[in-house]
């Protein structure tokens, strides 16, 4: 109620965002104010166009603009490996390592019973198909270090050793409870690196 309603808005969206707290969503917002008006379009029209032209791949889970993603797309990438995670930020963070040379699928979560969200919740039933349609020889269960990734990655171990397809989980460089993607390159790359059979 003291603000013109247009600010009072921005204000209420600012506030949407994760670790925005009204004081940031009020600085935010008249920092917006004082903006070029060309640089406030073309924050708006980025952040429409990131959310209209961004999709997930259908293959692997990825975020893309181009179906399948450009991953899934490259024929040098090794198919026999695929990297499971848990949020398309965590495949960012090891492209950015640039050591891993084979697929992704993304979960979008984790198994959590106290939540409420099962394998069939997350992209488990994806992961399965492409067992069986593609030849692949190893699962990289690079799920998060917390209670939840731990137990989803237990429970993808347990459906797929009958098959024969090696199971292994990244290595505890990375500390517990964390999240993959805030994980330097370097503790990345030797959580890959020590990666154990499951
Ligand atoms: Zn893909």
């Amino acid at each position: 109620m003291y603000y013109p309603e247009p600010i009072s808005k921005l204000i209420d969206s600012f506030t949407k965002l994760p670790g925005i707290g009204p004081k940031t969503a009020v600085r935010l917002a008249f920092f917006v104010l004082n903006m070029k008006e060309d640089d406030v379009l073309d924050f708006a029209k980025s952040l429409v166009s990131a959310k209209r032209e961004l999709t997930h791949c259908s293959v692997c889970g990825h975020i893309t603009d181009v179906d399948p993603c450009s991953i899934c797309q490259d024929e040098s990438r090794d198919s026999s490996i695929i990297c499971v995670v848990q949020d398309p930020k965590d495949v960012i963070a090891m492209e950015k390592m640039k050591e891993f040379s084979g697929r992704y699928h993304v979960l979008h979560g984790a198994i959590s019973p106290m939540d409420g969200i099962g394998p069939e919740d997350i992209n488990v039933p994806g992961l399965l198909s492409r067992l069986k349609d593609e030849a692949v020889e190893e699962l990289i269960l690079a799920t998060n270090p917390n209670i939840e990734g731990e137990a989803t990655a237990m429970y993808i171990s347990r459906l797929v050793k009958p098959s024969g397809i090696k199971t292994t989980r990244i290595a505890h460089g990375l500390p517990m409870g964390g999240d993959l993607e805030y994980a330097d390159e370097v503790t990345l790359s030797k959580a890959m690196e020590g990666r154990r059979e499951l």
